[in-house]
């Protein structure tokens, strides 16, 4: 069922003070986790441990007893808060003493010699090994890489523990010449894709999924949320040719169970499948933005060439520029204030007049954190959509969130709006607004 025998599955660990006080990112255990799936090895457990030589000793021998391989990041420096060595002593050789490199003296001498700087003592640390371990090449910096294996009761073939420095210039490359070649597992691959959907919120989706979410099922389907976007990931690890197969499989069945909410593949942005939309039917794009304040005209102009479907836009902040920019009456303001199902209504027509296009959007609302009212809450937005020579399709939606969410929110709904009024379903429900929020008009 899994495409034959399990792959290596390995550990990350980032060592470093500084990455559990959140003062810098952990960059590194990400890039791993990545460059693991591309040569076919599976990323386990991932841990952060501060310099501490005992809890770093720890969390090699747990992690060893359950991973093929460790990958471990940090601490190589030539301070003594530099501690990776020694733990690592204490778990592959314990009870024998660090014994000094002769070839990593040499590379440490050589290091500071052509750059003309005397070597501080310290830095001869940097030389020293588990008398098990051998030092890996580093033709970037002072600190040479370690590896070793781990061997110990239920432990079958051991486990291959890698020592690398913490600076990802250095790691990297050291990465792919010593840890690469290491754990490639020929034939083997993880392969995972991702579907991006916009218009239900993530737990409607999973009831959409069923049984396809299950934790046991290989390849594994799983949902993660961001303003307004649902992304489904699946994952096949395994045999080339099965998790090939499976993978297409199982994204077809998401495919089929989710339909028309799915808008794009592996990262594509919503704007240019809008793009597309319009190319295909020969439409040209204009916006006018309130609330959003540009932020539209920002996604849409993110999107190489986009010149030849998005003219550009209005952004009209204030009243006298919805009246001058887009001739929105003012009477209808006032009226109906500028956060309203008429105001939107006329700002798309007002768009589609002043800017020949066929298709307008236009966002009015209130992003927060002031300026809402019982009747209005903050992250009330109106988005209307017009068609030249056809209706507009005014929607009511009321946003969670701050400022920037509710903003970010509004641009990724609009442009949904737009799709599906481009597919034929301008009124189908959508994720913080409801069917019955819709309103149309003439254009
Ligand atoms: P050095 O010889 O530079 O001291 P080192 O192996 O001891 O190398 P650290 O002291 O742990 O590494 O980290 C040195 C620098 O490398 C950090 O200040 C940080 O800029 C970067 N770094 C360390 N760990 C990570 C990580 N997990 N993600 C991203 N950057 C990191
Ligand atoms: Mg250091």
């Amino acid at each position: 069922m899994s495409g034959g025998a399990a792959q290596a599955v390995v550990a990350i660990v980032s060592v470093g003070d500084e990455i559990i006080l959140g003062q810098i990112e952990d960059t590194n255990a990400s890039w791993i986790a990545r460059e693991l799936q591309r040569i076919g090895a599976m990323p386990g457990e991932r841990r952060a441990v501060a310099d501490d030589r005992a809890a770093l000793a720890r969390t090699l021998r747990e992690l060893s007893a359950t991973h093929a391989a460790i990958v471990m990041t940090g601490g190589l420096g030539p301070t003594l808060d530099d501690l990776t060595r020694e733990s690592l002593g204490d778990v592959v050789d314990p009870g024998a003493a660090l014994v000094r490199d002769p070839a990593g003296v040499e590379h440490l001498r050589d290091w500071f010699e052509r750059r003309g700087r005397a070597m501080p003592e310290l830095n001869l640390r940097q030389a020293d090994r588990p008398p098990s371990a051998r030092l890996l090449d580093n033709p970037h910096g002072t600190a040479p890489g370690i590896s070793a294996r781990a061997r110990g009761p239920g432990m079958g073939a051991g486990c291959d523990i890698f020592c690398l420095p913490g600076p990802p210039n250095e790691m990297r490359p050291m990465f792919e010449q010593a840890v690469v070649p290491a754990l490639r597992t020929d034939g083997r691959v993880v392969l995972t894709a991702a579907l991006h959907t916009i218009g239900l919120g993530e737990s409607r989706i999973a009831e959409q999924l069923g049984d396809l979410m299950r934790r046991d099922r290989v390849p594994s389907v799983g949902t993660t949320a961001s303003d307004g976007i649902v992304t489904i990931r699946v994952r096949a690890a395994g045999a080339e040719e099965w998790a090939t197969c499976a993978l297409d499989q199982t994204v077809a069945e998401c495919r089929s169970r989710v339909g028309s909410i799915i808008f794009g593949e592996n990262g594509e942005p919503l704007a240019s499948v809008v793009g597309r939309l319009l190319v295909s039917r020969g439409m040209h794009l204009a916006t006018a933005e309130s609330c959003t304040g540009g932020l539209l005209g920002a996604f849409l102009t993110e999107i190489a060439g986009s010149s030849a479907w998005y003219q550009g836009g209005f952004v009209t902040y204030a009243n006298a520029r919805k009246v001058r920019d887009l001739g929105v009456p003012l009477a209808i303001l006032q009226e109906h204030g500028a956060v309203s199902h008429e105001t939107a209504i006329d700002m798309a027509r007002g768009c589609l007049r002043a800017s020949g296009a066929d298709m307008a959007i236009a966002t009015t609302g209130i992003a927060g954190p002031t300026g809402g009212s019982d009747d209005k809450p903050v992250g009330t937005v109106f988005v209307s959509v017009g068609l030249r020579g056809g209706q507009v399709f005014s929607r009511r939606f009321h946003f969670p969130g701050d400022r920037t969410t509710v903003r970010r929110r509004t641009a990724h709904l609009a442009l949904a709006c737009a799709r599906f009024t481009l597919l034929g379903e301008p009124t189908r429900s959508l994720l913080w607004s409801e069917a019955e929020a819709v309103r149309i008009a003439d254009a």
